[in-house]
């Protein structure tokens, strides 16, 4: 599958802000952002901020949540289309959907240290829904799931860390225990769970022209 593989916090400087996209990194004053907090690019450094209109903020409102989850146009497209097609508003619907992605709730469940992390792990085999090994990071995942380590990965390094690493807070839509290395989804994400800046309606209107 194709994937971005350029640097992730280009794209930091190319949104203007922090999108938290290398985990541990993010928060400490090695971040690419907090040290050059320019646009990339022979001119970036010019810092002059750019008159955009409608459809530039529609523009980098969607490219910026797409670069949080890391998912590349078509599928995010795909998930624009499901959420039109969902009761309720669009613009939730959208984020619902997109929380909903294995390799997000790994990371919200805080058993990977940012989203590309998880995709890897996931893609790696580490994981199984309710027993069943899944590596398929775009899976959505349903309320009832039981995410969990698989036994052969939770002596991995890595997982050790998870566990004695200071827990982090999870959304109000999984429950998690680190000890086990599992978590249950215990209902469908809302607006409300969604910690980010983000303004979904300028999406929905990018999408709907
Ligand atoms: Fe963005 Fe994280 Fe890189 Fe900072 S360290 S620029 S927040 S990806």
């Amino acid at each position: 599958m194709a994937r971005y593989t350029d640097s992730q916090c280009r794209l930091c400087r190319r949104e203007g802000q922090k999108l938290f996209l290398k985990g541990d990194r993010c928060y400490s004053d090695k971040c690419s952002f907090s040290k050059r907090p320019t646009p990339p690019g022979q001119h970036g450094s010019a810092g002059k901020p750019r008159n955009q209109k409608n459809y530039g903020i529609q523009l980098r409102e969607k490219q910026k949540m797409r670069r949080i989850y890391g998912v590349l146009e078509g599928q995010f497209r795909k998930y624009f289309s499901m959420a039109e097609k969902m009761p309720g508003i669009v613009g939730e619907n959208f984020l619902s959907i997109l929380e909903r992605r294995f390799d997000n709730v790994v990371f919200r469940m805080g058993l990977a240290s940012s989203r590309s992390q998880a995709r890897q792990l996931v893609n790696h085999g580490h994981f199984t829904i309710n027993g069943n090994k899944v590596d398929i990071p775009s899976y959505l995942v349903s309320v009832g799931d039981v995410i969990a380590v698989r036994e052969r990965s939770t002596n991995s390094p890595l997982f050790k860390a998870v566990k004695e690493g200071a827990k982090k807070t999870t959304p109000a839509w999984v429950t998690v225990d680190l000890d086990k290395l599992e978590g249950t989804v215990v209902t469908m994400p809302r607006r409300e769970d969604i910690d980010f800046d983000i303004q979904e309606n300028l999406i929905v209107e990018w999408y709907s022209k």
